[in-house]
């Protein structure tokens, strides 16, 4: 039997094997060219944030977008522009990037996790139902990995308890549901450009929304508090400073102009690896509702099942790196974090973070990893490399967890 690249044997998956992210080429180099030369490189006066907005929105079916620091922030501002703070409760899922999460307590308000589907690792209908009080304000669904969350039923459960509806689709760029996108329903989507992301500025986010009365007052919020065209130093808010450089909206106008050519890759690739793993066995990748009009594949989920309960998921993640797989652990489950486990936090944080049961999200934390979006790039190829690793490594590894024994 081959030996594994972490003790020293061949990588299944040698530099090469799979594409470089982030991915640039001329249009980006163009774009950071044309806005040095300009000497316009705060947004203000400029042009190029103010293009990539509009062609974000259109790419969005929507009316708006405002490009800010980063998704965190995006989150933060939303809530702030519509007035969720302290006393207020969010429901949030358990099984998310901490931001999500940290977000809400960022505004002052309380996030409340509540668990996933264990299908698609989204958002749980019956436990966000379950999860609302009298001091609910909002539900922030994640369309986790990629995978839209069914924003027919959300928003109507929105609607039915008079509730916002914000989307974090930090992984969830031009992801469509029963044929609309994503943004359509939510009161405001948040979307994130950090460097994993699908697509970057190495830093970056934004908020998409329909809803003209918004458009003021987020900007307000995300400019330090002084209107687009002020010139008096007339703050009119308390806000801080989110916005991006002209430098991070060149790259972002190019970087979503490759998009609809990647996301297409990514759909044709990833049944492919279903089935390429799917044969090796005890792999369970996450399935797709069949209402998801495209898929943003920004993580491809796999929990190891009960056969493979002999299988270690850290030692197993950490073989597959050395092997050049791109492979990560799974987030812990929100109320798990030591930031709010017994003995941090404040006793308010701790309780509604720990008043739903999330025992699929604890479950996934533990047992699942997921791959980075590029296996799903560069061809069959990378996917039968990619497949390859998977082989090599649990072959070994199952059959020396064996003869532990
Ligand atoms: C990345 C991410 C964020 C935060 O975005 P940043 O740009 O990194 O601040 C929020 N939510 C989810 C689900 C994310 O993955």
């Amino acid at each position: 039997m081959e030996k594994l690249a972490i003790e020293g044997g061949r990588p299944a998956c040698p530099p090469g094997t799979i594409p470089p992210w982030p991915i640039f080429d001329h249009r980006e180099e163009e774009g950071l060219s044309r806005v040095l030369r300009s000497r316009v490189w705060w947004r203000v006066p400029g042009k190029e944030v103010d293009a990539f907005e509009a062609e974000f929105a259109a790419f969005h079916d929507a009316r708006r977008a405002l490009a800010v620091t980063n998704g965190t922030q995006a989150i933060e501002l939303s809530l702030a522009a519509l007035g969720v703070g302290r006393g207020d409760e969010v429901i949030v899922p358990a099984f998310t990037f901490a931001s999500t999460a940290t977000a809400v307590l960022a505004v002052g308000a309380l996030a409340v996790p509540v668990d996933v589907d264990p299908d698609t690792y989204c958002i749980d209908l019956r436990a966000v139902r379950r999860a609302i009080t009298p001091r609910t304000r909002a539900i922030l669904p994640v369309h986790l990995a990629g995978h839209p969350c069914d924003m027919q039923a959300l928003s109507e459960i929105a609607a039915q308890h008079d509730l916002h509806l914000i989307g974090d689709a930090a992984h969830a760029h031009g992801v469509r549901w029963a044929g609309e996108s994503i943004t359509r329903l939510a009161k405001i989507s948040i979307f994130s450009f950090q460097s994993g992301k699908l697509m970057t500025a190495g830093e970056g986010g934004a908020v998409v929304y329909d809803d003209e009365s918004l458009a003021e007052r987020l900007w307000v919020l995300h400019s330090c508090g002084r209107p687009r065209a002020d010139r008096s130093y007339r703050h009119v808010a308390t806000g801080t400073n989110l916005r991006v450089t002209e430098l991070q909206g060149a790259i972002l106008r190019a970087q979503l102009a490759r998009l609809p050519d990647q996301l297409a890759e990514r759909e044709e690739a990833a049944p492919r690896l279903d089935a390429l793993l799917g044969s090796i066995g005890g792999l369970r990748m996450a399935k797709r509702d069949p209402r998801v009009s495209r898929h943003g594949h920004y993580m491809y989920m796999i929990e190891l099942d009960e056969l493979r309960s002999d299988i270690d998921r850290d030692a197993l993640v950490d073989a597959l790196v050395a092997e050049g797989v791109p492979a990560f652990r799974s987030y812990m489950a929100i109320p798990d974090f030591p930031a709010f486990a017994e003995g941090s936090g404040s006793p308010e944080v701790r309780e509604a973070m720990n008043r739903q049961p999330v025992p699929v999200s604890r479950r996934f934390a533990a047992r699942s990893l997921w791959l980075h979006h590029a296996v799903l790039l560069g061809g069959a190829e990378v996917q039968r490399s990619v497949a390859a690793a998977f082989d090599k490594v649990l072959r070994r590894m199952g059959r020396a967890s064996k003869t532990a024994r």
